[in-house]
């Protein structure tokens, strides 16, 4: 899918302008890519119906050049299928919040419960994880070895609590966590290999005695096409108030998530990414969508430019850094507070493609040092700031006393600035990176 994507938007890049054939060759090879990624054809077809529209409409950016501007309609479509802001979970206004699981069999429910418990616990939440899998072999074990392994309470069947009933075990779970002020109940349902109209049953019959707060439809990320009817089942048998996507540690390209996503309309609320209790985290709809268009979070990186930057001045600058070295330590440090007010530079370098070797280089910086390089620069001279060959060593000594710091801090900072002009220009070079995004494509 990436691949597809990628060349389609490579085309399109360094041109001044598309013309409508331009839009339609790149739509085609969108709609291919995202078939390919097991994406459902209905889906696909609303998808791209709806990123032509928005095409054909949108006036052409002052910031973006035409490709980008495709690629960021194709982002926006794609995030606001999957959910857009993640909301947070419904609670109960009085008594325990109910959340139930469902989903087939092996699509990660009972795992889920631990890692959901944990989270809700580390926010001071306290959790009771109800087995009501009386399905499965093992099944109600299974839940108490996850429960072991989160810290999280576990309510079992036991002779008079429903033994061999799941409706009454969850009925008891639940009333067993308001006796005992547990704010949080996660109910843990039985699954089947396939879609099955008594295991609907079940689920929707538990539904009924426990009213849940929110029931989370777990699905395989990796499911595929068939993610279209089995969501729809459940959304038909029990319905479902959000997704949750798991094993997306594998290779899953998130066809799934998009599909089920837009056909049932319920927002994709977290993520399971491992089997270990940690591996969870809260979905986030425009990663998932920069996964799906496996860019790094480009576009990300681009509105967050548009918005800090002030244009010209950025021009003015990728001028700099794409010259002949013109490049200087007031520039040096005018960057690194944009970077600060862009968020860290670690996290910036992150959202750029292909950035490994420049993200390695930089692996130490830590944004707080922004306000030390500040205190340094600020104490040199005009001179020394626009020609940094001039600090020698007791010039170094000099700017030390005046900034309160030490020689050892100004040859960290020399070195970091060397590092960072070639970096700039290594960037300027590769056109369409940083620079390209500073001085608005
Ligand atoms: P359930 O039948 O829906 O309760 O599914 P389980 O929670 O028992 O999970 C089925 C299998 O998938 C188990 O072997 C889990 O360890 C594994 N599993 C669950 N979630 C994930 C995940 O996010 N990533 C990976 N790699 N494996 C997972
Ligand atoms: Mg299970």
């Amino acid at each position: 899918l990436s691949d597809r994507i990628t060349s389609a938007v490579a085309n399109l890049r360094g041109r001044g302008r598309l013309s409508d054939a331009e839009i339609s060759a790149s739509i085609a090879e969108i709609r291919r890519a995202l078939l390919d990624a097991d994406v459902a054809l209905p889906v696909v077809r609303e998808f791209t119906a709806s990123v032509r529209e928005k095409a054909a409409a949108a006036e052409l950016s002052q910031v973006l050049d035409p490709a980008q501007q495709i690629v960021k309609i194709v982002h926006e479509e794609l995030t606001r299928i999957l959910g857009g802001e993640t909301r947070d979970l419904h609670m109960a206004k009085r008594g325990p919040t109910v959340i139930m699981l469902a989903g087939l069999q092996g699509a990660g429910k009972t795992t889920l419960a631990g890692k959901l418990g944990r989270w809700m616990k580390e926010q001071g939440h306290s959790p009771l994880l109800v087995a009501s899998d009386l399905q499965r072999p093992n099944a109600v074990q299974q839940l108490e070895i996850v429960g072991k392994g989160a810290g999280v309470a576990v309510w079992s069947p036991e002779p008079g609590n429903g033994v061999g009933d799941p409706v009454e075990v969850a009925r008891t779970g639940v009333a067993h966590a308001k006796e005992q002020y547990y704010d949080v109940v996660v109910v843990d349902t039985a699954g089947r290999l396939g879609v099955d109209a008594e295991l609907m049953q079940q689920a929707a019959d538990i539904r009924d005695a426990v009213q849940p707060n929110e029931i989370l439809f777990v699905i395989d990320a990796m499911i595929g096409q068939d993610a279209v009817t089995t969501a729809q089942a459940f959304a038909d048998g029990v319905g479902f108030t959000g997704v949750v996507l798991s094993k997306l540690d594998g290779d899953a390209r998130g066809g799934a998530a998009l599909s089920v996503a837009s056909v049932t309309g319920a927002p994709v609320m977290f993520a399971s990414t491992g089997e270990k209790v940690g591996d969870f985290e809260r979905f986030h709809a425009d990663r998932m969508a920069s996964r799906i268009l496996d860019m790094g979070d480009v576009m990300t990186l681009i509105e967050q430019a548009e918005r800090a930057f002030d244009e010209e001045q950025a021009a003015e600058l990728a001028n700099k850094i794409a010259g002949d070295g013109d490049f200087t330590l007031e520039d040096f440090l005018q960057q690194m507070q944009q970077m600060k007010q862009l968020g860290s530079m670690k996290k910036m370098l992150g959202m750029l493609p292909g950035m490994g070797q420049i993200r390695e280089q930089l692996e130490n910086f830590d944004e707080r040092e922004v306000d030390r390089v500040e205190a340094i620069v600020r104490s040199m001279t005009p001179a020394e700031r626009r020609n940094p060959k001039l600090i020698n060593g007791s010039r170094r000594s000099r700017i030390a006393r005046g900034s309160g710091t030490t020689v050892t801090e100004i040859n960290q900072l020399m070195q970091r600035f060397d590092q960072a002009k070639t970096m700039m220009r290594s960037m300027a070079r590769g056109g369409g990176g940083m620079a390209g995004a500073m001085a608005g494509g």
